[in-house]
């Protein structure tokens, strides 16, 4: 496999070395750090986050001869599918919170929290460390040690700025609850402040120019609801400032929702046009600054610079910082995300575990099996391959990543598509063809896609391979790779896609599904759908009471623009 470097630039390989973390020997001083292992024979479980991952996790951990600590710096679970209707408050924050103390209190773990955040993975002496959330009243923060016999990393991602200048000063994130509640405020105070009689109409044109970064899912039902806010409410309460608003929406690629099928894209870039929303696509934000968004149109390079009055950026995650150093620490050092083995275990490591948007899954076993397949087209001399050699690797790749189906039904694969049509079986393929198309498929295998979706359905799976763990009991390393051994320890891990919506505003939703043929449906029926999943999918019945009457309240009275 080494022999080829272009394949090996091609796919994704991660070089693990033992790479020692050395323990830790800082000046920290432990203010009543404790350090307690599971007590008598429970082993103790350290949980990482209350996301997605952490969360599920938790709740479906159902053997009581675990010990579980959770440490994360916000004592709840955020719903984040609905963040985007918190920010105009279709929906409040209370609604789509739970706390982690909650649901646990329903299940029968021995079970702790600790609002902090852990800033260090010592995993040659299994222990994090960990700084408390809140200051003490000297002004600061405790600090202290966890012991663990197994570690669960679900701490999610950071909003990636791409190192853009000014954008972690002037622009508002939609990531936290806490977000959405400074974007509901701030554009309230952007309707007032134009209210103002000192204001010019210039100025209040500025003010009330609302710009999205990122034609993502999150972006696009950002802007839906905006447009919705405005149109349906504000325009009635500030009717002499309606003919100034603008939204714009900016996105570097060439379309929006582009991991959506084609015409659920066409369909949502249509439905901005009509509702007047300045859609600007190929346009690549370069600086930020207090008052104006610079771009760049990527065809030409020509720069423009746009006043605005506020900017919602949402360009997809990065890396948390203390996970960028265990990553070192572990020889990942050149991987984007955490690389676990398919049964979520960290390269590397013994008793941790990943899920969620901070890691992703090599897949060694596709890897090695597209590594023999050169080296046997190498040893033929031929530097041709026979297109029955590779069909097999490639039901592998469709059986791991259904995505990659997706993709392939939406011909989004030009080059893989077109290679597979054009060849006949025993046929000779052109090696580079093949390496070329491969490289379509390279990034579609590298990351399962950084959603709700596949973040509770890692986690299920793990909860289930603890709770059997027992039956592991002679093999301490946990699961093993069953196919190696002959015998099913734990299946691994493999995501089931389900489907996904992208609300687009005006009760319009966008609906894509995984059934065998390509079903997709946008409209006021999907929008139904819409609700009743989400209603259907809320942690716990509150939550759902709550969510549901607050779409009723909606309905019958507007939303509330009070700037609270
Ligand atoms: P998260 O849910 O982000 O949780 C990370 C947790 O780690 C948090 O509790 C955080 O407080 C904690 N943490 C952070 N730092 C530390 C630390 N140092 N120590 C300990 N804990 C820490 N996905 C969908 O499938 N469908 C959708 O409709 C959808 N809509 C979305 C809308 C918005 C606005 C956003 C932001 C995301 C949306 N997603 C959606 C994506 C989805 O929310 C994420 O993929 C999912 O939350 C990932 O789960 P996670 O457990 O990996 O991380």
């Amino acid at each position: 496999f080494t022999k080829h470097p272009a394949l090996t630039k091609i796919l994704v390989v991660a070089t693990v070395s033992g790479g020692g973390a050395a323990a830790y020997s800082g000046s920290i001083p432990f203010n009543g750090a404790y350090a307690d292992a599971g007590c008598g024979d429970k082993k103790k479980v350290v949980v990482l986050g209350t996301g997605w991952g952490s969360t599920t996790f938790v709740k479906n951990l159902k053997n009581p001869k675990y010990e579980v600590e959770v440490v994360s710096p916000r004592n709840y679970f955020a719903f984040t599918p609905l963040l985007p209707s918190v920010t105009v408050g279709t929906v409040e924050a209370r609604s789509v919170v739970e706390p982690i103390r909650s649901i646990a209190a329903k299940t029968s773990l021995d079970f702790n929290y600790r609002e902090a955040e852990c800033f260090k993975i010592d995993h040659e002496n299994k222990k994090v460390y960990c700084k408390s959330t809140q200051e003490s009243k000297s002004g600061k923060k405790e600090e202290f040690a966890v012991d663990y016999d197994y570690l669960v990393v679900g701490v999610g991602g950071l909003s990636n700025t791409f190192g853009t200048p000014g954008v972690e000063e002037n622009t508002f994130f939609l990531k936290e609850v806490e977000d959405a509640q400074k974007i509901r405020r701030s554009v309230i105070d952007c309707f007032e402040r134009a209210s103002l009689p000192s204001v010019s109409d210039k100025e209040r044109e500025k003010i009330l120019h609302f710009v999205v970064v990122g034609g993502g899912p999150t972006g696009v039902e950002f802007a839906g609801e905006l447009h919705d806010f405005v149109l349906e409410d504000l325009a009635k309460l500030y009717p002499t400032l309606k003919q100034f608003v603008k939204i714009s929406l900016l996105e570097a690629t060439g379309h929006i929702l582009t991991m959506f099928d084609k015409r659920i894209t066409e369909a949502a870039e249509d439905k901005f046009v009509r509702d007047g929303i300045d859609l600007k696509t190929g346009s690549m934000v370069v600086k930020v600054t207090d008052k104006e968004i610079t771009t760049k149109v990527r065809a030409t390079g020509e720069t423009e610079s746009i006043p605005y009055g506020m900017v919602v950026w949402s360009t997809g995650i990065g890396t948390r910082p203390f996970i960028k150093d265990f990553m070192k620490q572990i020889g990942q050092a050149d991987r984007r995300v955490l690389g676990t083995d398919e049964w979520l275990r960290v390269e590397g490591t013994q008793s941790i575990y990943a899920l969620g948007d901070c890691a992703t899954i090599v897949q060694r076993k596709v890897m090695d099996d597209i590594g023999a397949i050169f080296d046997k087209a190498d040893k033929n001399k031929s530097g041709t391959l026979k297109v029955d050699d590779f069909k097999e690797v490639v039901n592998d790749i469709i059986e791991r990543y259904p995505q990659v189906e997706l993709y392939l039904k939406n011909k989004k694969l030009k080059n893989f598509v077109q290679l597979l049509k054009s060849s006949q079986p025993g046929e000779e393929l052109d090696i580079e063809k093949f390496k070329a198309a491969l490289s379509e498929v390279d990034s579609l295998m590298k990351n399962l896609p950084a959603t709700a979706q596949v973040a509770a359905q890692e986690a299920e799976y793990l909860a289930n391979c603890f709770n059997r763990m027992e039956q592991c009991e002679k093999n301490p390393e946990g699961p093993q790779r069953f196919r190696e051994l002959g015998q099913h320890k734990f299946k691994p891990f493999r995501y089931k896609h389900l489907g996904q919506f992208a609300p687009l505003g005006g009760e319009q939703t966008a609906a894509q599904f995984a059934l065998p043929w390509d079903f997709v449906s946008i409209g006021r029926s999907s929008q139904w759908l819409w609700y009743s999943i989400y209603a259907s999918k809320q942690v716990s019945w509150r939550t759902r009471v709550l969510v549901v009457s607050d779409w009723g309240r909606r309905f019958i009275f507007g939303r509330d623009s009070s700037s609270i």
